[in-house]
């Protein structure tokens, strides 16, 4: 009942040019949305060149990899989610773990974009992040719910249903060891019992958990396998049109 999801997360990579060759080479190549539903996550300096493509080949989805919790304003330097979804953005991803590394992101602020986000009738695809360091103590409720329970803070369960949960553990992220299948079912299963806790079973059983880390062609099946992930999220193995045909296109 949960389509899988499979959302290529370009992050700061990739020319005009490339980008354009990317979705030339995707056209065509991507599997019914109803099997299976696609998007990209690109720089919002692409995402005018990626929503034309997507209006035209409606088997992708346009997703930003961030935005500001304001539609407009003195913001310097900052994406509106009002002016994404107004382009045609679906999806935007938020507190992904270089994020949170790297532009000090918490869990409050993740907490008001993702209001923002479905505010403006887009969907939040919320990352959750898992240092290594933190696995080894097994502290639970910190590794993985924590994150979950901040950034769903006040969200109703109406908007619940249409959140997407990724969870990305960052010693998996970019280094070309994905975690095991085994791993990912355990942190996903203590997401689904955790958005359980939150919303009751029949809303946390229609929401949507992706796996993020080292997601390849030859990985893919085994971790969407697994029966409380609903998804991938590929990063280095979305860059490359031909590598990512093939993940989408994993059920055949
Ligand atoms: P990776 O990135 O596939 O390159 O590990 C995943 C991510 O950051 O979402």
């Amino acid at each position: 009942m949960r389509t899988p999801f499979i959302v290529g997360n370009w992050k700061m990579n990739l020319t005009l040019h490339e980008v354009e060759e990317f979705l030339d080479a995707v056209k065509g190549n991507l599997p019914d949305p109803k099997d299976v539903e696609c998007a990209i996550a690109a720089s919002s300096i692409y995402m005018d060149v990626l929503t034309r493509f997507c209006k035209e080949e409606t088997n992708l989805k346009a997703a930003a990899q961030n935005c500001f919790y304001k539609d407009s304003g003195a913001y310097t330097g900052e994406v509106s989610p009002m002016a994404l979804a107004d382009m045609g953005v679906k999806y935007v991803m938020l507190g992904h773990s270089e994020r949170r590394k790297y532009f000090d992101e918490t869990n409050k602020m993740i907490n008001k974009k993702v209001k923002a986000v479905l505010a403006n009738n887009m969907v939040p695809i919320i990352c959750c992040d898992e240092t290594m360091a933190k696995r080894k103590t097994y502290d639970e409720m910190n590794w993985v719910v924590n994150p979950v329970i901040e950034a769903l803070k006040g969200i109703s369960e109406d908007d619940a249903k249409n959140v997407v949960i990724g969870y990305e553990p960052s010693w998996a992220i970019g280094t070309g060891k994905s975690a095991s299948g085994a791993e990912i079912q355990e942190a996903c299963f203590l997401i689904r019992e955790t958005l359980k806790d939150l919303y009751g079973d029949d809303i946390a059983n229609q929401i949507r958990i992706v796996y993020g880390g080292s997601v390849n062609a030859r990985n893919v099946s085994e971790i969407m396998s697994q029966d409380d992930v609903d998804g991938v999220l590929p990063g280095k193995s979305s860059l490359k049109a031909k590598e990512f045909i093939k993940i989408v296109n994993y059920q055949n």
